[in-house]
């Protein structure tokens, strides 16, 4: 069986690839950028999204001389051009701090009505392999944004995010319902003829 790592520490992103795979049929055991400790994280310089996922999936096919997959998203709003994008993690100055993020671009855009209130998660999923081989795939899930957030699930701007053709936030679907419409669930499952193209 081929092996096949996943850059992130993120365990749910392990388990939701590792069941499109397996979904596939595809003969690949799936592992988390836990099983190799020694790595360090790759720094995330570049300034699209398919760059910061070309970036970690290279770092790591070359440092442990296995295909690699790494993906990398974040909230593209239509009014903000596209921001905050790369810097959705650090939006308010520290990474990962959500509520700041979420609490500072909901300030941003208090006078915006709601025909312009349009945004997208965006995710490109990259595969390497250690020769240098390299294919990114992308996927998105459209929505508007809500004044104020709603429902306790998910993470990030979770709450504030309504799919099109939905009435609730991201933060009150299922994790089953979400990943079965997010950017991430998209570009995983665009990765199938891809891994199956070159480990197959
Ligand atoms: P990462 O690339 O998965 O680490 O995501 C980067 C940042 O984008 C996160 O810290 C969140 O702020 C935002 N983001 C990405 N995907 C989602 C999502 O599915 N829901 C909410 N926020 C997200």
């Amino acid at each position: 069986m081929k092996r096949l790592i996943l850059a992130t520490r993120n365990a749910n992103k392990v388990t939701e690839l590792r069941a499109i795979l397996a979904a596939a049929d595809l003969d690949v055991e799936l592992v988390g950028a836990d099983a190799y400790p020694e790595i360090p994280d790759v720094k995330e310089t570049g300034v699209t999204f398919a760059e910061n996922a070309l970036l970690k999936a290279h770092a790591l096919a070359r440092a442990t001389g296995h295909p690699a997959v790494a993906d990398d998203s974040g909230l593209c709003v239509d009014v903000l051009n596209g921001a905050p994008g790369i810097f959705s993690a650090r939006w308010a100055g520290r990474h990962g701090d959500d509520k700041a993020n979420l609490d500072l671009l909901l300030a941003q855009l208090s006078d915006i009505a709601d025909e312009h209130r349009g945004a997208h998660f965006a995710c490109a999923a990259a595969l390497a392999l250690p020769d240098g081989t390299e294919r990114v795939v992308e996927g998105r899930l459209e929505g508007t944004l809500r004044h104020e957030p709603t429902g306790s699930g998910g993470f990030g701007y979770d709450p504030i995010l309504q799919p099109l053709d939905e009435s609730r936030t991201c933060a009150e679907l299922t994790a089953e319902e979400k990943n079965a419409i997010s950017h991430r669930g998209k570009a995983f499952r665009a990765l199938v003829p891809v891994v199956r193209e070159l480990l197959g």
